[in-house]
């Protein structure tokens, strides 16, 4: 439910680690899987690199021993024992090198696959998906939710099975190589768990509400960011900057508060830990006293202990960090599993449509505000070839009818149907490539002039790209920059002016050479020359095909071949311009009063 009213989860969402719940992560290594050969040695690896480990503290004990002229089998001198320290050192660093070279492999590229498939994944998807996502929420699925996989995958993982054959296999060592040392030790155990699982909670609290206002932060940097122009055009930069410095304070502030328990948590943890050791060292220096154990083996013990007590320090971290990679594969998973286009846009065989176009009694309303009815029963036709304008007051329902004509979203009633067949039954591709468009805002990719133009039909020749250019009056503009075809445009390139951008747009639609062509026109007035340019390219783009138009200028309107006049989502007048002029106290004449003004 949170989903459908589009609001952002946190990134920081804690689940519980149960068998659903491990249910899903394991679901994330359907990824892993290819890569389960390196992932195996990595494995192998870990095991062996931490057996190594093991055995330093039993070796280092011998040191002592031999030094204390105890009889140590197998060994005579100190530097016997001292080579097979470093031998066994050379054996951990080479384990340590390839475990970490295979994880980081292995969860590299499984990720990277992760992405690319959630890229696919939401490029394909409908557009009422992107009605109730933002874009920064879907951004964080593909880099911070796959961050903290990765995260999992290259360290935590590897970190937890160390900490638990650390744990246990030290535990098992000392019971048998020190019994009575090693249970009085164990009695100290519960108070470290005891410590991990009270303060543990408590901070990750904490930290989940530092994340929380950090996201927060971030809210402000993308909006501020995204609508930079209305920030300045209000002057508003020192208000977005309080808002900022505010919710920052407030991030800081709650970190703060973390910092202490942290801190207090570490402090205790290390006072037990040490404790502990001080305790065993008073008790296990009395038995070397009496005898029942040498100096290396209360040594041996002693490291030991350090290492099991380490473990179980790590054990917290990691298992705070296992639940943050549920809550990201859990949220990666549930877009794997929406349902997207990809099948109803598989290469299909190219559909030649003519342009007639059909509404019978469509009725509509948007997927995320299905109690309001934005369209009420539209009924038209429009002929191959005729040129249509649409008009009618803003949140009339003119743009609805283009994205109900180009399949974003289905209608509720009625049908659709183009060249008398409904629009659902073409192959989404080969049905889109019909259709052109000039938008109002027209959005260039950051690229070369000739990428840009050559959007509209990939592949195709620079030649193609320049005739198109020249019948869109953007030939020369384009030729006047040094590097012509090839000029960068977009954020890191020149700015082209809006006439400009235009006529690229243009271009891109006489390159795709749609039998159903949609003019959204610019609001924004263009300086006369521009003006004149734009609207020749467009009369030519416009021959022969089936124009929609949503007009906001007379000089465009006067020369369609019939008007639409759209009332909250009902056809309310239809005729030439000199025909609708006629109709006394009608809406279009009121319109243009309106625009007279
Ligand atoms: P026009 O193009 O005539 O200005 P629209 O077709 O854009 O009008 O909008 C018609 C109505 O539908 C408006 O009330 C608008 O708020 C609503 N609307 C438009 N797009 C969406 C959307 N993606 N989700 C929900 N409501 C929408």
């Amino acid at each position: 439910a949170k989903r459908e009213r589009g609001e952002a989860l946190s990134p920081e969402d804690k689940r519980p680690i149960n068998k659903k719940t491990m249910a899903q992560l394991a679901g994330i290594f359907r990824f892993v899987w290819p890569y389960k050969i390196p992932f195996a040695i990595g494995l192998l690896c870990l095991a062996f690199s931490t057996g190594t480990i093991l055995a330093f503290p039993f070796m280092a004990g011998k040191l002592l021993d031999i030094a204390n002229g105890k009889p140590v089998p197998y060994f005579t001198t100190i530097g016997q024992v001292a080579l097979a320290l470093v031998a066994i050192l050379a054996l951990q660093a080479l384990f340590s090198f390839t475990r970490v070279y295979t994880f980081s492999l292995v969860s590299e590229k499984s990720l990277a696959d992760v992405r690319k498939t959630v890229y696919q994944k939401i490029i394909w998807l409908p557009m009422r998906f992107f009605d109730s996502r933002r874009v920064g929420e879907l951004m964080s699925r593909i880099t911070s939710d796959v961050s903290t996989l990765n995260d999992l995958l290259s360290f935590t993982l590897a970190e937890m099975m160390r900490q638990l054959l650390t744990l246990i296999f030290g535990t098992v060592l000392i019971l048998f190589l020190t019994p009575s040392l090693a249970v009085f030790m164990l009695l100290t155990f519960p108070v470290l768990v005891l410590l991990v699982l009270v303060f543990g909670k408590y901070i990750r609290k904490l930290s989940k509400q530092t994340q929380d206002k950090l996201a927060e932060t971030n809210v402000i940097v993308e909006e501020s960011l995204q609508s930079i122009s209305v920030v300045k055009a209000f002057t508003n930069e020192l208000f977005e900057i309080g808002r900022y410095v505010r919710s920052m304070n407030d991030v800081v502030a709650t970190a703060i508060r973390t910092a202490r328990y942290r801190g207090m948590f570490i402090s205790f943890a290390i006072f037990t830990m040490l404790g502990g050791i001080v305790a065993v060292a008073w008790y296990g220096a009395m038995q070397v006293q009496s005898g029942n154990i040498t100096v290396g083996e209360l040594f041996t013990f002693v490291l030991y202990t350090t290492f099991i007590g380490a473990s179980i320090a790590g054990l917290g971290d990691i298992y705070a960090q296992m639940q943050r990679a549920i809550g990201a594969s859990e949220r990666l998973l549930e877009i794997l599993d929406e349902k997207d286009e990809s099948s109803s846009q598989s290469a299909s065989e190219a559909i030649k449509l003519h342009g007639e176009i059909e509404f019978q009694n469509v009725w509509f309303s948007y997927p995320t505000r299905l109690d309001y009815t934005v369209l009420k029963g539209l009924d038209f036709r429009i002929e191959p070839g005729e040129k249509v304008a649409l008009v009618g007051q803003s949140g009339s329902g003119k743009s609805t009818i283009i994205s109900l004509l180009m399949r974003f979203y289905a209608v509720e009633k009625g049908t659709v149907r183009v060249d008398g067949t409904p629009v659902d039954q073409f192959n989404l591709s080969a049905y889109r490539k019909n259709i052109g468009i000039v938008p109002q805002e027209v959005i260039l990719f950051g690229g070369t002039i000739e990428e840009n133009i050559a959007y509209g039909k990939p592949g195709a020749s620079l030649e193609e790209v320049k005739e198109a250019a020249r019948k869109a009056n953007a030939l020369e503009f384009i030729e006047s920059f040094p590097e012509k075809f090839k000029t960068v445009v977009g954020d890191r390139g020149v700015k082209l002016s809006g006439g400009q951008r235009q006529r690229v747009a243009i271009a891109r639609a006489i390159l795709k050479d749609p039998a159903i062509l949609i003019l959204d026109e610019a609001t924004s007035s263009l300086d006369a020359h521009a003006e004149v340019l734009v609207q020749e390219a467009l009369e030519k783009l416009m021959e022969g095909r089936t124009s929609i138009i949503i007009a906001h200028r007379l000089s465009t309107i006067k020369k369609v071949d019939r008007i639409f006049v759209i009332k909250e989502g009902t056809l309310a007048e239809v005729g030439s311009h000199t025909e609708l002029t006629k109709l006394n106290n009608g809406i279009y004449n009121n319109l243009l009063k309106l625009q007279l003004q």
